[in-house]
Parts: structure tokens; C-alpha cells; sequence
């Protein structure tokens, strides 16, 4: 079988939001730089055609000249999805629809209605047809969505595009799971999401860790480099029923949105693995070889050297195995990449 290279890429660190809760504000302030176009170009041609890329948050459609990256990808038939908070997706939308004046090379012409496909699959004559999949970040539903990412209307706005959206691109909403949203709240989230015919609502429990994780962690790894400063853990028992309690709810409401759990690892009972460690790489926002979004060590520039030579760096084998070899590190505990070996 040949190895399928599954890359999490962080083209760019900004963001058209300032969400109170983001995870990232930190190393935001120290890099808010766009990057480089050229150098995007060159990281794509160091990438193997056996590719399948995830772009990240931050805010991936924020990237000026996004639709060349798309464009260049898929010139090389590299397939690859987005993450985005939904910002831009109207935006995207007039791409995707084909708006000319947004257009260039793999947006055909003669596209003037959306194909009705909802009952069987996605339309494969599609412009940007290697973006498999598009993930919309949704927390709350409403008026608490947008006060949550402090702007207005924005869920008005969502509400609009993503019904059209689902007709063209294979489209999964993700949640995290706060104690802060209602009951109420995420039930209203999800029974909509099952009106609009949304396949899979994935349910992300929320990361928790403290200071003194940090701490440990770095004592267990003295060259570990973690950006996140930690806060005041909250208590994970608390967590855990909060989250139980939801997800029953919404099991019972019996939709035809099906609902994913992660880290399922967490209410399982057998050994725990990292997937970003084990199945998948990931490219920072300097275009280099990383581990992952709260571990910032970084290595080989993947503008500078293909990819299949800088995964057999000595320096990137043995630090993986470091953390191997002391998984789960105590910040390491509620992340939404733990997997079931
Ligand atoms: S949209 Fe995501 S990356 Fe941007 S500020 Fe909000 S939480 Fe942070
Ligand atoms: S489990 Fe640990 S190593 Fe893996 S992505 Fe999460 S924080 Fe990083």
C-alpha cells in the first residue's frame, strides 16, 4: 500500500477575528505576517502528489491569493480541505458558483445553478474539485454564536450561506463543547444543522490544560517548546459530565446528522495514541516541518527541501520518539487528536 501523506498545514497565523477564547492570541502577536506567495508555491512543489493537506485555522480564506494556492493544487491533483470560521465563505461561495471577476484557471464556465444532489453525492464537475471537504468552526447557535466572536449578524449571515454551500462541497460543522453553551443552545445548533441536511456534526471536547501541565511537560522534555501558556484548569470530571450530558441530548433527539465524538480516546478504556504523531505531519506557519498546534518545535523548511527527505531528518525522528516515549504528557490529556491504538 502506498503511504498517503496527510499534512495539517498553518499557512498563516492571522485571523478576522479576535474570538475571546482563542487558543492561539499569543503566538498571533509574535507572527501575524501573510505569507509570502513564492514560498507557498515552493512548499507545494516539495509536496508529494500522494498528498491529502488540511488547512487550518487560523483563517485560511483570509490568505490573499487563495484561489491560486486551490489552483496550484490542483494542477498537481493534490487533494486538500479547509478549516474556516465561515467569514469569508459568501465570498467563497461567489468562487465557488463561479464569479469571473474571482475566478482564473479551474472555475469553468456555464455554472449558473446549483446542482440538486443532496440525496446521492457530491457534483465531481465542481470547480476546485480536489477540496474534499470544508469544516465550519460553530459554537453556539444564534445570538450567543455572535456575541462569542464578538461581531454582529454573523450567524444571520451563516444561516444564508451554508444551505447553499451544501449543494456544491461536502460540508462538516464542528463544535466545541463548553460548559458555557446551554442545553438548549446546542440542541437548537443541532436540529438545524439536520434541516439544512448537514451529514456529520462533530462534537470537540474542549482542551484543558493548566500552568503546572506546562510545567511538567517541560520538565519530562527539557527542549519542549509549548505556546500556550495554560490557565486555570478546570475541574475534568466536570468537563466529562457536561459533555455526556449534552451528547445524550442530542442522541435522543434521533437526527439524521450524524454525530462524531473527539477525542473518542477519552471515554474509551484501552491505550491512547496522538494521531498527529502517528498518522499525520504538519507544516508551521513558517513553511517548516512541525509537531504539532500546542508543541511549536520546528525543523526542516519544506520550501527549501521535499517533503519525503525532511521526514527522515535524525532530528525530527528522535524528537517524535521523545514524546513517544513519555505520551501523554500531561498537557497531552484532553486534546482532540488522541486516538485508540
Ligand atoms: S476564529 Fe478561530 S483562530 Fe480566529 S480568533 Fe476565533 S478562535 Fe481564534
Ligand atoms: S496529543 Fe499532545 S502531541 Fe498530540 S497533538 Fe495533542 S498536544 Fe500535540
Amino acid at each position: 500500500m502506498t503511504y498517503k501523506y496527510i499534512i495539517n498545514w498553518e499557512l498563516s497565523l492571522a485571523c478576522n477575528l479576535d474570538c475571546s477564547f482563542c487558543s492561539q492570541k499569543e503566538r498571533r502577536n509574535i507572527n501575524n505576517k501573510i505569507p509570502d506567495i513564492e514560498n507557498i508555491f515552493k512548499i507545494i512543489d516539495n509536496l508529494h502528489s500522494n498528498t491529502h493537506l488540511s488547512f487550518l485555522w487560523w483563517e485560511t480564506l483570509l490568505v490573499p491569493n487563495i484561489i491560486s494556492i486551490f489552483n496550484k493544487l490542483e494542477e498537481k491533483e493534490i487533494t486538500y480541505e479547509i478549516t474556516t470560521n465561515w467569514i469569508l465563505l459568501d465570498k467563497f461561495l461567489e468562487v465557488l458558483t463561479h464569479n469571473p471577476s474571482l475566478s482564473t484557471g479551474y472555475l469553468p464556465t456555464g455554472i449558473n445553478s446549483f446542482p440538486k444532489i443532496r440525496e446521492g453525492s457530491y457534483n465531481n464537475n465542481v470547480i476546485l474539485k480536489h477540496l474534499t471537504q470544508i469544516n465550519i468552526s460553530i459554537d453556539w447557535y444564534g445570538d450567543f454564536h455572535d456575541i462569542s466572536r464578538w461581531k454582529k449578524w454573523l450567524f444571520n449571515k451563516l444561516k444564508k450561506v451554508i444551505p447553499k454551500l451544501i449543494n456544491i462541497k461536502n460540508i462538516t460543522i464542528s463544535t466545541v463543547i463548553s460548559p458555557n453553551i446551554s442545553n438548549e443552545n446546542i440542541v437548537k445548533l443541532h436540529l438545524w444543522l439536520n434541516s439544512i441536511w448537514i451529514k456529520e456534526h462533530k462534537l470537540i471536547y474542549m482542551m484543558n490544560f493548566s500552568k503546572t501541565d506546562v510545567e511538567h511537560s517541560k520538565k519530562q522534555i527539557k527542549e519542549l517548546r509549548i505556546w500556550l501558556p495554560g490557565s486555570e484548569k478546570l475541574d475534568n470530571n466536570v468537563f466529562k459530565n457536561n459533555f455526556l450530558e449534552k451528547l445524550s441530548l442530542l442522541k435522543k433527539l434521533n437526527t439524521k446528522t450524524k454525530i462524531i465524538i473527539e477525542p473518542i480516546a477519552l471515554f474509551k478504556k484501552w491505550k491512547i495514541s496522538c494521531k498527529q504523531l502517528d498518522k499525520q505531519l504538519r507544516i508551521d506557519e513558517n513553511g517548516k516541518l512541525s509537531i504539532c498546534e500546542f508543541i511549536t518545535n520546528n525543523f526542516d523548511d519544506i520550501s527549501k527541501i521535499n517533503i519525503s527527505d525532511a521526514i527522515k531528518n535524525n532530528d525530527f525522528i528522535e524528537f517524535k520518539k521523545l514524546i513517544k516515549s513519555k505520551f501523554p504528557l500531561d498537557i497531552c490529556k484532553t486534546c482532540c487528536k488522541l486516538y485508540n491504538e
